[in-house]
């Protein structure tokens, strides 16, 4: 498993954009079962840890994450970070954002996630995958 390079597909937090591998990654409900759409930092008993998180602040720290992953420069990673937080369900904003919706230029929807958003050496990547 290529963690970094490779896309995955599984379930992503739908706020903070980590993916979920493991049973306890994801969050829980309020009646202790598996939750499907959170991790466990973001969503635990039934309701977000951090009720508080803006937009903004999720923006930045997926940034700062992906900067460190895919050694992305910080232009970049803001880029990739608006890109996976316009994915994930609690971030969505529906009919505002139009203008710069992501689903026009990928036939894929909102399937370009986290590893191929803005890489270094986008011709370079292409072929591997
Ligand atoms: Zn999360």
């Amino acid at each position: 498993m290529n963690a970094t390079s490779a896309p995955s597909l599984g379930p992503f937090c739908q706020s903070c954009g980590m993916p979920l591998e493991r049973p306890e990654d994801f969050g829980t409900s309020k009646e202790g079962f598996r939750v499907n759409d959170y991790c466990a930092f973001c969503f635990a008993k039934g309701a977000f840890t951090r009720p508080e998180l803006t937009r903004a602040q999720v923006l930045s720290e997926i940034g700062r994450i992906l900067a460190a992953k895919l050694d992305l420069a910080e232009t970049e990673a803001k880029a990739a970070a608006d890109r996976v937080a316009g994915d994930l369900k609690r971030w969505r904003q529906p009919a505002r954002r139009a203008g710069r919706a992501r689903a026009a230029e990928h036939p894929a929807g909102g399937r370009a996630r986290v590893a191929n958003a803005g890489r270094k050496a986008p011709r370079a990547a292409r072929g591997a995958a």
